[in-house]
């Protein structure tokens, strides 16, 4: 099966994304992500067997990064793998962290699990439309926050002709206990 951890959106921030990709209108012959295929990648880990899904089990309970609120601001084309996101300009200290333990994590397991993408820095984003073959006009954003309370790992069915993803598990965001 093909994993990745992810955030996934609650209902509020869906109907967020969902907003900013209305406001987005790229040509008619892309492909709009659908609504419950939205989310943020943290780590892609690609292949694994059902053994390894116990280990990456491990890895997302065992993870304590802390709660935040992420600010989308922007539109942006990727050329090379023709999509348009939304991207926030600036992450979370706390959500670039937890990618990074996901990342360092992952590598541990390593030769067990091939990691097909090594450690490559944060681009907290969100994937709106696919098939975008020239780069489009993009309109400014309105930006709008997404509070992130927990993560996912993801399993990813690319089989079809659109993927499917099913959460697969869900491990909760820290809130810091005020001090007394
Ligand atoms: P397709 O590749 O068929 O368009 P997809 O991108 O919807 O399908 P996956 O390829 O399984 O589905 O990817 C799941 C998530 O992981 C997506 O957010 C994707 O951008 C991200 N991802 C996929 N491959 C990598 C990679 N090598 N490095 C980093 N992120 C990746
Ligand atoms: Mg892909």
């Amino acid at each position: 099966m093909r994993l990745f951890f992810a955030l996934w959106p609650d209902d509020d921030a869906r109907a967020h994304i969902a907003k900013a990709a209305l406001a987005l209108r790229v040509a008619v012959d892309a492909r709009p992500v659908p609504q419950e295929n939205y989310h943020t990648t943290l780590a892609f880990v690609g292949e694994v067997s059902m053994p390894q899904l116990v280990v990456l089990q491990q890895i997302g309970r065992s993870q304590r990064a802390a709660a935040c609120t992420i600010r989308f601001d922007a539109y942006d084309y990727w050329r090379d793998s023709h999509v348009v996101v939304a991207v926030a300009r600036e992450s979370p200290a706390s959500l670039t962290l937890l990618s990074a333990q996901l990342h360092r994590d992952l590598t541990l397991l390593r030769p067990n699990l091939i990691l097909e993408s090594p450690q490559a820095p944060l681009r907290t984003h969100i994937t709106l439309a696919r098939k975008v073959a020239q780069a489009p006009v993009l309109p400014a954003m309105s930006p709008f926050g997404w509070t992130a309370r927990s993560f996912s790992l993801v399993r990813s069915d690319t089989s079809g002709a659109r993927s499917v993803y099913t959460v697969v598990d869900t491990w909760p965001l820290l809130y810091e206990t005020p001090k007394a």
